[in-house]
């Protein structure tokens, strides 16, 4: 027999708001929908679904339409007494019963899933009751005698055990390192010390991330409280670097962050100590509910969307019956996790820091914490700040086009390097300038506020070396003594250290250590799911386009956007997928007049019945023929005067300002692995040729030797993609043509 009733799903946000939210509602809302689901918003969280009414209402497509770039979460979210009773839930489960709802996509922190797995466990019982007490029918209880549930984490202190983030943290983290680049402003005219709070009862993430992208002299973080004496540690530390010349001093606290002991550190107690111990004037900044506003980032629009699109097919169709999973990013991967255990884990973490576990605490932080734990102690602690006389010299040189957080490798390297016993010599303008040897010993000071600096200090040319330059090259490498070679830059940065190092016998001066650092904005290298620079230009991007949609509100308008990439469509899918595009052309899947032919016409009939708004994103190299502007012709040729057209191609402003906190926690990664790679090689004595790389959320190291092996040459970028799992999600969301054409041509 068919099923009698439609799949209904109920979605709410709960608990402290985060962005991103409602880029996972529109998802959620969108799939259901794609997959012939009805799909019902929950108001106001758990309240909504204890009031039933107006508080459970069926959404359409439209009735997500634009709240993407929206900070908060547009259903509400509520703290509910209520729902932690047995009558709150029992209220609740009669109206979703009522509704024909059994299937719920909660998007909330552990509290709010805490609740919802509850719910699931009780849910034979409530039933059971609502019966017993005539308030539903047998019948329909039978009909939906279990509730299906998926969680999704919106938390922006980023504190779930077992994924890498959660809904809201990137963006938490990007206000609070606007608020770190205003209190630098006015500090460094001033030469004061700020103390700056920010969120993290038990997690000290936005912390610890903060410390480390803002270049920030000191932090306090719950999971790993600092060592007794502390204090005098902190006040020398910023002693020193007043001493260097550092004008301004900037002390980052978690809300949370206690000593060893346990006791409470207020922001007050270090801003008093600064100022007792330093005689200058210091302030503190609360940053407080800041950090939940304002707009989603690119990451909190795309991740939530694919997560989104993930928990509708969860609940359609769970991977283990009867198991209920918190889904969330883990190494640019959806991971689904047993529920329960994510939530205990946890909520295990403030117990472990209660019982002065901080080892277990920190551990259970994952791996990429850890590391970013270690890299701060040893900028905020480096073991000298000058290089020893005679140690071993270690170049750095830029190539390629310019990708944002190249500075911060360079800085983040240069003074690893230091701490580490290197000499660290800075090349200027790329290859050219290795070539005439123009390059200069960086010190510690050298790089200071290079952290956050758009651009590259140390200049960069695209050109590669040819033959003919190797000799040149080898000569003043000599000249220069370079131990081993940083080449940090994109594919033009490879193919240099690719040659150099496949032509090591020919020339001993390139008997190096040589390692190459990703950065460019096409996010086209190997070895890499992500380079530096790739989230800045993607902000860039998704910033562009919620403008471009503001400009046309007032009309009835389609927009062909154009963003950069070269033959890499990571910029215009994942541009597409943050900026809510309904269409995306990229040179992967070449693009066919009858694709285009079908889109016009989908257009054509879709702005005839009410549609004021068309995007498509097209990668600048998506085809030869089908350019942007012939597309928006085609478009235009199609309108009929019912709507206009416009093409907008973003540009290098893609490759300008500054890296955000996510490229300047990459680019410190990376330096960090690459000097402990260049260190290893020159302990050895090993010519090693290597390139660095981020995979499944850990750094990774591969050799130069095998780099073409996993190039599409011709195209310039990987052979295997991961960002193309990303396809099917803009489908899901989007009134997808595309499958309509494939199904036609089946039905054929
Ligand atoms: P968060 O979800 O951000 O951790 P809370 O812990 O405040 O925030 O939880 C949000 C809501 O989830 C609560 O107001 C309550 O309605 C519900 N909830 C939390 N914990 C439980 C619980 N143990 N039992 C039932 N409901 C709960």
């Amino acid at each position: 027999m068919a099923n009698a009733h439609p799949v209904r799903i109920g979605v709410l946000t709960s608990g402290g708001d985060a962005q991103g939210m409602n880029a996972a509602v529109r998802a959620v809302v969108r799939t259901a929908i794609s997959r012939g689901a009805e799909v019902f918003a929950i108001f106001e969280g758990y309240q909504g679904m204890i009031d039933g009414g107006d508080g459970i209402r069926p959404f359409g497509w439209d009735d997500v339409g634009s709240i993407m770039a929206k900070g908060g979460t547009v259903i509400g979210t509520f703290r509910s007494s209520e729902f932690r009773t047995w009558e709150g839930r029992l209220k609740a489960a009669r109206n979703l019963v009522d509704r024909g709802i059994d299937r719920l996509v909660v998007i909330g922190g552990d509290g709010s899933l805490t609740g919802l797995d509850l719910m699931r466990h009780e849910w034979p019982d409530l039933l059971a009751e609502l019966v017993e007490n005539d308030q539903i029918s047998a019948e329909k209880a039978a009909q939906h005698a279990d509730l299906i549930i998926a969680g999704l984490v919106g938390s922006i202190d980023n504190d779930l055990v077992g994924v890498d983030s959660t809904i809201g943290a990137d963006t938490a983290l990007h206000r609070i390192l606007e608020a770190i680049d205003a209190l630098s402003s006015t500090a460094a005219s001033h030469q004061r010390s700020f103390v700056l709070e920010v969120m993290g009862r038990h997690c000290g993430y936005l912390a610890l991330a903060a410390a480390i992208s803002g270049g920030c002299d000191y932090v306090l973080i719950p999971e790993n409280p600092p060592a007794d004496g502390w204090e005098e540690e902190m006040c020398q530390i910023l002693r020193t670097a007043r001493a260097r010349g550092r004008r301004d001093s900037l002390v980052v606290i978690a809300e949370g962050a206690t000593d060893r002991q346990g006791n409470p550190i207020s922001s007050e107690y270090v801003r008093k100590l600064i100022e007792d111990n330093l005689h200058e004037s210091t302030r503190t900044t609360i940053l407080g509910h800041v950090q939940r506003g304002g707009t989603p980032s690119a990451y909190d629009r795309w991740t939530p969307t694919w997560l989104g699109v993930e928990a509708v097919d969860e609940v359609l169709n769970p991977t283990v019956p009867g198991e209920a999973k918190v889904i969330g990013i883990r190494g640019n991967n959806v991971v689904r996790l047993p529920l329960p255990k994510a939530v205990q884990d946890t909520q295990h973490v403030p117990d472990l820091i209660a019982a002065s576990d901080f080892t277990a605490a920190m551990d259970a932080r994952g791996p990429s914490f850890n590391e970013l734990d270690k890299i701060f102690t040893e900028l905020s602690k480096p073991t000298r700040h000058a290089a020893p006389e005679g140690s071993k010299r270690i170049g750095i040189v830029h190539a390629g086009g310019l990708a944002p957080g190249m500075n911060t490798a360079a800085a983040v390297a240069t003074r690893l390097g230091i701490s580490r016993g290197f000499t660290m010599l800075g090349i200027q303008n790329g290859f050219e300038g290795l070539r005439k040897g123009t390059a200069r010993e960086l010190g510690w000071d050298d790089v200071e506020g290079w952290i956050g600096a758009g651009g590259a200090e140390l200049g960069l040319r695209r050109t590669v070396p040819s033959m003919e330059d190797l000799y040149k090259l080898s000569r003043t490498m000599e000249d220069l003594r370079l131990d081993g070679l940083l080449v940090i830059g994109g594919w033009n940065a490879y193919q240099a250290a690719y040659l150099m190092h496949s032509e090591r016998s020919r020339y001993p001066a390139f008997q190096i250590p040589i390692i190459a650092l990703p950065a460019s904005i096409d996010n086209n290298l190997p070895g890499t799911e992500l380079a530096v620079g790739t989230d800045t230009a993607l902000n860039v991007a998704v910033t562009s386009i919620d403008m471009i949609k503001m400009s046309g509100a007032a009309t009835t308008r389609s927009f062909i956007v154009e963003t950069m990439g070269r033959y890499c469509g990571f910029l215009a899918l994942m541009s597409g997928v943050a900026g809510g595009a309904e269409r995306v052309y990229l040179n992967e899947e070449g693009v066919e007049l009858g694709e285009l032919a079908y889109d016009v016409a989908w257009l054509q009939r879709s702005f005839a019945s009410g549609r004021k708004f068309f995007l498509a994103i097209r990668n600048e190299k998506a085809s030869e023929s089908y350019t942007t502007e012939f597309i928006g012709r085609m478009l235009e040729g199609a309108s009929n005067g019912v709507y206009d057209v416009r093409t907008h191609i973003i540009g290098h402003v893609q490759q300008g300002g500054e890296p955000t906190p996510a490229d300047r926690l990459l680019a410190a990664r990376f330096a960090s692995e690459a000097l402990t790679q260049l260190a290893a090689a020159l302990e050895t004595g090993k010519p090693t040729g290597a390139y660095i790389g981020l995979q499944s959320s850990k750094i990774v190291t591969s050799p130069l030797s095998h780099m073409l092996d996993y190039m599409d040459i011709e195209h310039r970028r990987p052979i295997d993609q991961w960002w193309m799992q990303l396809r099917p999600v803009l489908q899901a969301v989007t009134d997808d043509v595309t499958r309509l054409v494939r199904k036609k041509g089946k039905e054929k």
